[in-house]
C-alpha cells in the first residue's frame, strides 16, 4: 500500500552529511560547507569527482553525473525508487510517518505528497559493486564454478547498501549494458531475489547480450539465473533467461528478432510445464519452438553438464525426426 511521505521534513531531517557518514565514506574531504573526494555512488578512483555542499544537501559527481538531493543519493546508492529511499531515511532518521493514509482523499492539499515511485527508463548503471567473491562457497555448492561466475560477473557482495550479503547478478541488456543487478538471498531470506525498484525484468532477457553473439539462429530458454549459467557451463552458450516462467511482449519480441529456432528448456514443475506449452504456442508464429521435456519436478540448474547436453540432444534428435515427415 501507498504511504504519504512527507517529502521536505524528511530532506530537512536527514542531511546529506548524516547519509554520507552513514555510508562510512572515508575518502571525503571536508571545508567548510563543501565536501569534494572518490565518488561513493560509482567508485571511481578520480579523488574529486564528488562534490557534496552539506548547507544545501545536495550533491554533484563529475565522472559518472550522478547529482541531486539527499534522496537521489540514497537512490543510488541503495538502487531503489526515490519513495524507498524517503522511506529508508525515515526510518534510519526517525523522521516522524505522516498519519493519514490515501483514504483521506488524494489531492486534498497540504504540503502532503505522495512520493510516487519513480519510473526509470532502463538507463544503464553508472556503478560496479565491488568485489565481489566469485568463489564463494555458495556458488560452488550451486553447482556454479568460479570461472562461470566471473564470467557472469556474480559473486557474493559484502560490501553496503541493498544487495549488501547477497550473491550478486548482473543484468545487461541486449547491447551489454548493465542495467541492474539482482541480489539472492543466501540463507533463504525474503526476499529470495531482491531487484531494484525502477527495474522491470519483463523488458530484459537475461545473458541475450551474450546469446546473439554467439551468431547463432538457435537458443535455450530457460527460467533463472542460475540454469542458464549451468547451461552456459554445459558448454550451451547460446542460452537466456526469462527470470521467471512467462514471456512479456517486450522478452518475445528480443527473442525473435534475433533468433529463429527457441528451444524452452523451462522447470518441469506444473508451472513451467503450462508456461512451455503457451509460450511454445505464441513462438510457432515466428518460426520453430521445442520443448525439452526433464524428469518430473526438475529444473535446468539441478543437472550435471552431461544430463544438460543429452537432453538437449535428445530433443534434437527428435525435432530431426520429425521434420522428414
Ligand atoms: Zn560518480
Amino acid at each position: 500500500m501507498n504511504r504519504w511521505v512527507k517529502f521536505q521534513e524528511i530532506k530537512a531531517a536527514a542531511g546529506i552529511e548524516a547519509v554520507l557518514t552513514h555510508y562510512q565514506w572515508e575518502s571525503l574531504r571536508r571545508r567548510g560547507n563543501q565536501v569534494q573526494g572518490r565518488c561513493p555512488i560509482h567508485r571511481g578512483q578520480r579523488p574529486d569527482a564528488f562534490h557534496a555542499d552539506l548547507r544545501k544537501s545536495i550533491f554533484h559527481c563529475f565522472s559518472c553525473h550522478a547529482h541531486g538531493s539527499v534522496l537521489d543519493l540514497v537512490a543510488a546508492m541503495e538502487q531503489c525508487s526515490i519513495r524507498e529511499a524517503a522511506l529508508w531515511l525515515e526510518e534510519r532518521f526517525g523522521v516522524k510517518p505522516i498519519s493519514p493514509g490515501p483514504e483521506r482523499g488524494v489531492g486534498s492539499g497540504g504540503e502532503q505528497k505522495l512520493v510516487r515511485k519513480k519510473e526509470r527508463i532502463a538507463a544503464p548503471l553508472s556503478f560496479k559493486l565491488r568485489p565481489v567473491d566469485s568463489a564463494h562457497p555458495y556458488l560452488t555448492q550451486r553447482g556454479i564454478d568460479a570461472d562461470t561466475a566471473t564470467r557472469f560477473g556474480v559473486g557474493y557482495y559484502a560490501g553496503p547498501g541493498l544487495m549488501h550479503g547477497r550473491v550478486v547478478i548482473p543484468i545487461h541488456d541486449e547491447r551489454g549494458r548493465m542495467l541492474a543487478y539482482a541480489g539472492r538471498s543466501l540463507d533463504g531470506a525474503h526476499p529470495k531475489y531482491k531487484m531494484p525498484a525502477g527495474f522491470h525484468k519483463s523488458g530484459v532477457l537475461f545473458n541475450l547480450h551474450r546469446a546473439a553473439a554467439c551468431g547463432q539462429d538457435r537458443v535455450v530458454v530457460v527460467e533463472g539465473f542460475f540454469d542458464c549459467m549451468k547451461l552456459h557451463q554445459a558448454g550451451q552458450s547460446g542460452v537466456v533467461a526469462l527470470m521467471g516462467c512467462s514471456l512479456s511482449g517486450d522478452q518475445e519480441r528480443l527473442l525473435t528478432q534475433r533468433f529463429s529456432h527457441i528451444v524452452l528448456m523451462l522447470d518441469a514443475d506444473a508451472a513451467g510445464l503450462s508456461a512451455s506449452r503457451m509460450i511454445a504456442g505464441r513462438l510457432t508464429k515466428h518460426g520453430v519452438a521445442e520443448i525439452v521435456p526433464l524428469p518430473a519436478g526438475c529444473q535446468p540448474d539441478q543437472l550435471s553438464s552431461e544430463e544438460i547436453c543429452r537432453a538437449l540432444s535428445n530433443a534434437a534428435r527428435r525435432e530431426r525426426a520429425s521434420s522428414k515427415v
